[in-house]
């Protein structure tokens, strides 16, 4: 298991692969080629950026049994993926904040395992997908729920500026087929699922988004939210937490 992340120091944006509470830098992103630098610095002394800088954030809806339970809209299981973008300046970093945008009335926080892509793929096979997948994160998939609801496709209720936290790292080397991923509210549990709950699997996802448009190297894929979906309100501390992965807290502001 390795762990990568993106940093800022000295106002330098960098990459590196995590050593315990040592950054090894490296020339360039992780998931293109791993480059050594040499060089290591303290991860008390920078100030983590999201680890990936996608080209693009393809979320999928509705993607465990008990979330679709709970969805007043959907009465059951989909037959295909439900699909939907996250533009990439909603991309937010550890520890950031995530703005209540003004005039809304409910957000909610979505705890999801995303996949990051490491390699450029078109039609990638089912039996090849896990040769595309760089490693996995945690995301939040934050949404203004009466605004996707009203408007009745969801772009503009996923795709407010740091409604997307990603981090705190990518891991790479593990097995995602069955992990817990929950979300916890100023330290309560509010959600808890196991990828093994997934109605569409990881590999099957690459397959079917694949067939549709490239996936680029850095591009994430995210899974879906198990049950327990709530609003958060200003001041609230969430975090995503993913089993062998860690922890992504961000603040409401
Ligand atoms: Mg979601």
């Amino acid at each position: 298991m390795e762990k990568y992340v993106r940093f800022e120091i000295s106002g330098i944006a960098l990459y590196g692969r995590l050593d315990d509470d040592l950054i090894e830098i490296l020339d360039g992103p992780y998931w293109d080629s791993i480059r050594p630098t040499g060089k290591m610095v303290p991860l008390s002394e920078v100030k983590l950026l999201a680890p990936v800088k996608p080209s693009k954030i393809i979320c999928v809806g509705l993607n465990y049994h008990a979330h679709v339970k709970e969805s007043q809209s959907a009465k059951e299981a989909p037959k295909n993926p439900v699909l939907f973008f996250k533009p990439p300046t909603s991309v937010l970093e550890p520890e950031g904040g995530v703005v209540y945008p003004e005039g809304i009335d409910r957000v909610d926080y979505e705890a999801e395992l995303a996949v990051v892509i490491g390699r450029r793929g078109v039609k990638i096979p089912e039996s090849e997908a896990d040769q595309y997948i760089f490693g996995y994160t945690c995301l939040n998939d934050v949404t203004a729920r009466k605004v996707q609801k009203a408007d009745g496709q969801w772009t503009r209720g996923k795709g407010f500026d740091t409604f997307c936290p990603v981090g705190p790292h990518v891991v790479a080397g593990i097995d995602a087929s069955d992990l817990s991923v929950e979300a916890y509210l100023n330290g309560e549990r509010k959600q808890y699922g196991r990828t093994s709950d997934l109605i569409f699997s990881i590999p099957f996802l690459i397959n079917y988004i694949s067939s549709v448009m490239t996936l680029e190297s850095g591009d994430i894929i995210s899974t879906g939210t198990p049950q327990g979906i709530d609003p958060m309100q200003k001041g609230d501390r969430v975090e995503v937490r993913v089993e062998n992965i860690g922890s992504l807290f961000n603040t409401i502001v």
